[in-house]
């Protein structure tokens, strides 16, 4: 174990099970010293959380749903009544229906976009405000994006511009934030399998997609997303705000297949 995070304390939300992306981060993060609580939504996934969080030592194990801002200020409250003040948040939500992850993004209803928007978009901003307030000497924010956001990925449609959003919130939460130290950045992961992942149509495809035609000819892990989670939550990453800090075997610099692919 190293000591990259000792001394600091933070809150983790998105762990659904093993497969998740914020369960790759909080492993990062508690194995270089960092304490952390972890939330979770509904007595479902609380039953999947609960061992997970005992194998990092996680004692504040909280539920939220972001859609009821009363659990939001209820996870707040206990931190700031059992810790004082944290020192880092992790955002790892997302939601959207499935039937409208396929198809064409205009067929997107206005009662989807609006629930997408609040769960993967605005709840950064709403937990944004409510960490701030309860980091007292700076202090780290990171939420999850993805490459939908800034180009078209097939079937990801209202998520891709929920996704867009979120990057433009890191970019003005960081611009609030900055004065007091808090730096506020975005890690946009390749496709992992997970719940949220498999989503989306045609995921499969989009996997195996990414694995042949990204330079490093992998996909990514939820251990790769972990450690460039732990960098940005650390103090190595003290000069870096307002980023969009991809992990994802550098898939989104291509500009077309690679050449092997499209020779066989
Ligand atoms: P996951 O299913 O493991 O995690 C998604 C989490 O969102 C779950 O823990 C779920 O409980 C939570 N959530 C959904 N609605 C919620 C609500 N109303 N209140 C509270 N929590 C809610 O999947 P994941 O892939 O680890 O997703 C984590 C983040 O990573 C998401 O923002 C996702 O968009 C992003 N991401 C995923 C991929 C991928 O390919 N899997 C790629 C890039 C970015």
């Amino acid at each position: 174990m190293g000591d990259l995070m000792q001394g600091k304390r933070g809150l983790v939300m998105g762990v659904a099970n093993h497969n998740s992306i914020a369960w790759g981060a909080a492993k990062a993060l508690a194995s270089q010293g960092a304490e952390i609580a972890l939330t979770y939504q509904g007595d479902a996934f609380g039953r999947r959380v609960k061992p997970l969080a005992a194998e990092i030592d996680s004692r504040l194990v909280l539920p939220c749903d972001v859609e009821d801002p009363a659990s939001l200020d209820a996870v707040f409250d206990t931190l700031k009544r059992e810790w004082g003040s944290i020192d880092f948040v992790l955002h790892a939500i997302a939601f959207s229906d499935k039937s409208e992850l396929k198809g064409l993004y205009a067929d997107t209803t206005r009662e989807n976009f609006t629930r997408t928007m609040v769960i993967s978009c605005f709840s950064f901003t709403e937990v944004a405000k409510r960490a701030a307030a309860i980091m007292g000497n700076g202090g780290s924010m990171v939420t999850m994006t993805y490459g939908g956001a800034v180009r078209v990925m097939p079937n990801y449609n209202v998520m891709g511009v929920a996704k867009a959003a979120l990057e433009a919130s890191v970019r003005y939460l960081a611009a609030d934030f900055g004065p007091r130290n808090i730096r506020v950045n975005a890690v946009s992961a390749g496709p992992v399998r997970t719940l949220a992942g498999a989503g989306v149509s045609d995921a499969r495809l989009m996997f195996n997609y990414q694995r042949r035609n990204a330079p490093m000819r992998r996909n990514t892990t939820i251990e790769e997303v972990g450690g460039a989670v732990l960098y940005l939550m650390s103090e190595l990453a003290n000069g870096v705000t307002g980023e969009i800090h991809y992990v994802d075997s550098g898939y989104n610099i291509m500009s077309m297949p690679a050449l092997d692919e499209l020779k066989e």
